[in-house]
């Protein structure tokens, strides 16, 4: 293996393949991170670009335009963009994981072939409409309304923070909405809105200290009409098509912890063997030394944990508990990573020029979207039985 990376779980083929997005992501992506950071513009160019060499359908099923590819192979994706972009590395993610994930598991034939062929060739993004003003962690208590008239839902109400949601390139979104009451609760259901939907707008969230260059907005539902087929899954399904979806999700956003860690440790390993201090090199003093021993520790067990959980999912085996672990885990070696790493730069880490101040705001979504840290400890818990 040419890059150190050793695991028994990579094939050659998941070498070469990583090799072939590394070095995108450093020639078409790497130049341009930091101005696209600082002026805070979604790009369309190189999100096609993303598309063109297949990075926007890569599990899904080759009939529909996908590549067919294996989950630690989508992973070793993400992991290389967010070595040099999180926000890359977040587009790609949220399309992938979030956004065609649920197509491809619950969708009927027909929602497959009127969706997903122009959804995997990168010719529009598909959104995860969960999170709303009263409904982050609390998923369950969506407040967005789907009232059926005939054959149509009648939707009402609106989502905030949703990666990929009003770009030029966004096509439409995933929508968890109540359509009734069951038991007492809420009766949630999923559907499926196209942009293009009278009564669907969007606004871009501006401004954002992390992701700058990667599409966030929020989504609004004006007595919008969408066909009863639109249905994604059974009505009342809604949580366990979410829930799951979150747990292949969770891997994707453990890729950019660990992928990013990475990129952090390399700036860091590199500047001090060149930065130097009181005569030598400072990764020649112990105290910088040990720092960067340590984060190469961190960042071989997260992979170590996060491929595993890949591999359990490729063998149909059961992985939302690790898949919380693995989100858990390097979400937070990433903020452990980049701090030091920081430290390590001194007071040149801390201007607008330097890529590892980008880092270190970067990874702080990480312990937040998709299951903050403190949810994931819930996850967890209860997959080790506590109840
Ligand atoms: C850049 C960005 C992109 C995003 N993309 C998407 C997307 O594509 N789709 C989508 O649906 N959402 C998206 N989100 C939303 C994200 O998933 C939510 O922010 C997340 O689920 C947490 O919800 P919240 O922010 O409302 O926090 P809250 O749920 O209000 O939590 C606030 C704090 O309270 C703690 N807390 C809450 N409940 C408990 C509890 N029971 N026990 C212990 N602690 C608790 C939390 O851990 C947290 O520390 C995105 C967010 C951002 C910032």
């Amino acid at each position: 293996m040419s890059l150190n990376y050793y695991n028994p779980l990579m094939t050659e083929a998941h070498e070469a393949f990583r090799l072939r997005v590394r070095s995108f992501a450093e020639s078409e992506i790497k130049p341009v991170a930091g101005e696209l950071d600082n002026t805070a513009t979604f790009s369309v160019d190189i999100t096609r670009k993303m598309g063109q060499i297949g990075l926007l359908g890569m599990t899904a099923p080759a009939e529909y335009g996908g590549k067919n590819m294996d989950t630690l192979s989508y992973i070793i994706a993400v992991e290389e963009l967010a070595r040099i972009d999180a926000s890359q590395a977040a587009t790609v993610a949220a399309h992938n994981s979030l956004g065609i994930g649920p197509i491809v598991k619950y969708g009927t034939e027909t929602q497959k072939q009127e969706f997903l062929p122009r959804l995997l060739s990168g010719e529009g993004l598909w959104a995860f409409g969960l999170t709303e003003p009263n409904a982050g962690s609390d998923a369950n208590n969506t407040e967005t309304t789907a009232v059926r008239e005939g054959d149509f839902w009648v939707i009402n109400g609106n989502k905030i923070f949703i990666t990929n949601s009003a770009s030029p390139l966004a096509a439409g979104a995933t929508l968890q909405v109540v359509t009734g009451e069951k038991d007492g609760r809420k009766e949630l259901t999923v559907i499926l809105v196209d942009r293009n939907t009278p009564g669907y707008s969007c606004e871009p969230i501006t401004n954002k200290m992390v992701w700058r260059a990667a599409d966030t907005g929020r989504l609004f539902f004006n007595n919008m009409r969408v066909p009863v087929a639109n249905t994604l899954g059974e009505v009342g399904h809604g949580p366990h098509i979410m829930l799951e979806t979150l747990d292949s999700g969770r891997l994707s956003i453990a890729a950019m912890g660990l992928g990013l860690a990475q990129g952090a440790f390399e700036m860091a390993l590199d500047y001090a063997s060149k930065r130097v201090q009181f005569g030598k090199p400072i990764m020649k003093y112990q105290a910088v030394s040990f720092k960067l021993s340590d984060m190469a520790l961190k960042i071989e067990l997260a992979r170590n944990l996060l491929y595993k959980a890949c591999w359990q999912k490729d063998q149909k085996l059961p992985f939302g508990k690790e898949a919380a672990m693995a989100k858990l885990y390097c979400s937070e070696i990433a903020k452990e990573v980049a701090d030091e790493a920081l430290q390590i730069h001194g007071a040149y880490g801390m201007v607008r020029d330097s890529p590892i101040e980008r880092f270190y705001r970067d990874q702080r979504i990480l312990q937040i979207g998709e299951g903050t840290s403190e949810i994931l400890r819930l996850v967890i818990s209860r997959h080790i039985g506590i109840k």
